[in-house]
């Protein structure tokens, strides 16, 4: 399966950054690249983004992913952005379960699986994240953590569960550069590689992300491991050099 590279550019960006961005990743992005990439861009900036990738005819392979999506359909919920819209700008992927959503929003787990429900009744690959906060890893609870947050998502889902992305992503190691050591993170993977299985027969082919302080130094051993099958960066993805070796990385 090809590996998936997705920035996820959080609350950042400007319309004259984003240009200057994407025109980097455009001179730098070479046509063997087999790997998969996407940038998940604040939702003011898709209709741009997407101007973007129809003026550099290299992004023309270049998906475009939100970084959140409502868990309703439409109506009376004020700030809120549907699928539907999402699948109006042509997003590919919309992140859901992000931690700093679950730690901010308080998105709870039931929350999160109602977002990949209704991004999948659209079109759209959710990316759901997982992961456990430094404090229940140092209880011995990472495992049960990552498969009740992925469990609910599944239970809701049925199915369709085929049709995501899974995206572990330590809370300990975003943002903070601290990354999991490719075992750390391979032993996680493995455990969510199982659970898939045993929803669903077609699991193998459901991409698994690692998420955590990935960068140009660390990306080709984390992607190495049998069950890590692209990353979800941050901070790195706001670089165009150090997100272009992140996608060389991934062949
Ligand atoms: C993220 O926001 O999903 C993330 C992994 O951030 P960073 O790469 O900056 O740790």
């Amino acid at each position: 399966m090809n590996k998936l590279i997705a920035g996820n550019w959080k609350m950042n960006g400007s319309l004259a950054a984003n240009e200057a961005l994407l025109s980097a990743l455009a001179q730098g992005w070479t046509a063997a690249l087999q790997a998969e990439v996407a940038v998940c861009v604040p939702a003011p900036y898709l209709a741009q983004v997407a101007a973007l990738k129809r003026q550099h005819a290299a992004l023309s392979r270049l998906h475009l992913g939100a970084q959140d999506v409502s868990h309703q359909a439409s109506g009376a919920y004020t700030g809120e952005v549907s699928a539907a819209m999402l699948q109006d700008f042509g997003c590919r992927f919309a992140i859901v379960g992000h931690s700093e959503r679950r730690q901010y929003h308080g998105e709870t787990d039931a929350r999160v699986a109602d977002k990949a429900r209704q991004a999948l009744a659209h079109g759209i690959t959710p990316i759901v994240c997982v992961g456990e906060t430094l404090a229940e890893r140092e209880a011995g609870q990472t495992v049960e953590v990552v498969k009740r947050q992925l469990a609910a998502v599944i239970h809701a889902n049925g199915h369709c569960i085929s049709e995501i992305v899974v995206a572990y992503e330590p809370v300990w190691a975003i943002g903070t550069g601290k990354t999991a050591t490719p075992e750390q993170a391979q032993e996680v993977h493995a455990v969510l590689r199982a659970q898939l299985k045993a929803a669903s027969a077609q699991a193998e082919r459901i991409q698994i992300l690692y998420g955590g302080s990935m960068n140009a130094g660390n990306a080709a051993a984390l992607l190495a491991q049998p069950d890590i099958d692209g990353g979800l960066i941050g901070g790195a993805s706001l670089k165009a050099p150090d997100f272009l070796s992140i996608m060389a990385a991934a062949g």
